[in-house]
């Protein structure tokens, strides 16, 4: 069997869910579990909602709320469904102000990929294929980390398996990206983009031939298009350098898929949405590396805190497990340290949980950030690429080895 992923940058419309019919088509439409994402920027829609719950602004949540309904009966209407008979249409939305927000999220979040696989299996079905869809929050098992929920493997293989190994089960399962259930029936989600992620979970628990990633690219590019003006394409890759390049923030997969496939050494292709005969990249064991072109890797977002003792004191082996210890359990993600004699810094993704990991440093250090950033990693690198990457930009700080440099810098729009 394969495991195909489909992002919302593909399915973003009627087009996409007949162009996903014809990438399913041509795979013979046999043994496919079909993974997919909200439809188009429906996640960000949807957090809205929430955000707009949780202020008490009722109006405007519902006013939202029609707005991604309206944009999904379009999207059925176009394909030949009927909304409220073919797909049934929650006028409410799922939100409860007892509850924290994070749960909340998580409930109302979630609808995104529940619509968005819905329309797919019944246009799928109605086109004549044989089709199920599956119902990911009653099994994809996690536990209730809200809005970051960590999958129990053990209960969601044995689940899955079961669901998959039946003789009666159709041709192709339509399943949802970035969401689980909890024991007790409540909806999580994995974290942001985290659809990839499912795809591998479902890859390693049935024993996939290989996971494939559509993309709106033609495959692993050595920098981002929209930036970078001469890009090449990566055709083969080991796990370690894929891992390497979604960690620096490499937008093109998410961190945490490749290892359940590594485990199990099932090859990731990534490949264009829009042109599903070309070869795109491949990710494997038997991968070729390391990558020998220069690869430009972004992570927006960025705030780099320092921290300085305030005794001037400063045991570096004693603050480290202080400050990492705040860091860890303010769930903050590094992407790089830097240490002198009296400070250290470390730039972290600027995330909602920050103002309260600086309160909590600020008990023994004297804290300073700066934020508005970015993380420019570059691998592979010579003199004069990186004199190319510094040129017209405010470099906060660097790192460089022989073969890669690391520079945080001030977003060019950043007005302070
Ligand atoms: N729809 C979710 C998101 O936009 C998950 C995903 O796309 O992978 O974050
Ligand atoms: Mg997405």
């Amino acid at each position: 069997m394969k495991v195909f992923k489909f992002g919302g940058a593909s399915v973003k419309d009627a087009a996409g869910v007949r162009n996903l019919e014809r990438i399913v088509r041509l795979e013979g439409a046999h043994d496919l579990m079909v993974v997919v994402s909200a439809m188009s920027k429906t996640t960000n829609a949807l957090e809205r909602v929430v955000e707009y719950c949780a202020a008490g602004q009722e109006d405007k949540a519902l006013n939202q709320w029609i707005d991604i309904i309206d944009f999904h009966v379009a999207i059925m209407k176009e394909l030949g469904l009927q909304p409220g008979s073919d797909i049934r249409l929650q006028g409410e939305i799922p939100f409860d102000p007892a509850l924290p927000y994070d749960e909340n999220y998580d409930q109302i979040v979630s609808m995104g990929e529940l619509l968005s696989t819905q329309i797919i299996a019944v246009y799928l079905l109605k086109q004549g294929l044989s089709v199920e869809w599956w119902n990911m929050p009653k099994l994809l098992r996690t536990d209730n980390t809200w809005r970051e929920a960590k999958v129990d493997n053990e209960t969601s293989r044995t689940v899955i398996r079961a669901g998959w190994d039946r003789s009666n089960r159709p041709s192709v399962v339509i399943a949802q990206g970035f969401i689980g259930g909890t024991a007790d029936g409540k909806r999580t989600t994995l974290g942001r983009e985290g659809s990839d992620y499912t795809a591998a979970l479902l890859g390693n628990y049935l024993d996939a031939e290989s996971v494939t990633i559509w993309k709106d690219v033609p495959g692993i590019l050595n920098a981002d298009p929209r930036i970078e003006p001469d890009t090449v394409l990566i055709p083969s890759l080991r796990y370690q350098d894929a891992v390497e390049l979604s960690y620096s923030g490499a937008q093109i997969i998410h961190p945490k898929t490749i290892r359940p496939l590594e485990n199990k050494q099932i090859p990731l292709f990534v490949k264009p949405f829009g042109d599903p005969l070309a070869a795109g990249s491949r990710i494997a064991a038997d991968g070729v590396g390391p990558i020998d072109v220069p690869v430009y890797i972004w992570r927006k977002n960025q705030i780099l805190i320092t921290m300085r003792a305030k005794d001037f004191a400063f045991v570096l082996e004693e603050s480290l497990s202080e400050i990492f210890d705040i860091i860890h359990r303010h769930r903050l993600k590094v992407s790089l340290i830097q240490s002198s004699a009296v400070t250290i810094s470390v730039c972290v993704d600027n995330t909602r949980f920050v103002p309260e990991a600086i309160e909590a440093l600020q008990v023994h250090f004297n804290v300073s950030y700066n934020d508005h950033l970015s993380l420019l990693t570059i691998r592979g690198t010579t003199p004069d690429i990186l004199e190319r990457a510094k040129a017209g930009r405010t470099i906060m700080l660097s790192q460089t080895t022989r073969r890669t440099a690391r520079l945080v810098v001030k977003e060019l729009n950043a007005d302070n």
